[in-house]
């Protein structure tokens, strides 16, 4: 689904109006490293589709984005040397989202620390058939 208002920072380095470091691109994807990384390599992959959040994004894009993710995925590795990364997808302010664009964060996890950190609070798993069952029936 596109937005109304096609004016984030990614919609302009998409239309070439401000710089950065492109990776990769193709017909539907565009790749370049994150002006703020939290370790060396940290790299943004989008769709040039016009969509803030991955719930609201083409089949087409998603399966352009996904074929493209592993191969980007290696490439950091490779030129980075990290032997582990993280993919990180935000969507929604609630969720961390500050680029209402759809990206992908491919951060290597670095020898020195260096990468994402991760806080992962875990709740009881309870009574979830219904839950499991409304999902299925939702998708
Ligand atoms: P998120 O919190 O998932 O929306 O992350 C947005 C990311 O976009 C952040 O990691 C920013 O550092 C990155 N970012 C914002 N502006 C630029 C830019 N002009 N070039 C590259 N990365 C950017």
């Amino acid at each position: 689904m596109a937005r109304d208002d096609e004016t984030t920072i990614f919609t302009k380095i998409l239309r070439n109006e401000i710089p950065c470091h492109r990776v990769y691109e193709d017909d539907h994807v565009l790749a370049f490293l994150d002006i703020n990384p939290i370790a060396r390599g940290h790299t943004l992959v989008i769709p040039r589709e016009p969509a803030v959040t991955l719930d609201q994004l083409s089949a087409e894009s998603a399966a352009a984005i996904g074929a493209v993710l592993p191969r980007i995925a290696r490439a950091v590795m490779a030129a980075t040397g990290a032997k582990a990364f993280n993919i990180l997808q935000n969507n929604g302010a609630e969720a961390h989202q500050a680029v209402m664009h759809v990206h992908f964060h491919v951060i290597p996890k670095h020898a020195d620390g260096s990468g994402l950190g991760i806080g992962w609070k875990v709740e009881k798993l309870g009574d979830v058939a219904d839950l499991a069952k409304a999902i299925a029936d939702a998708v």
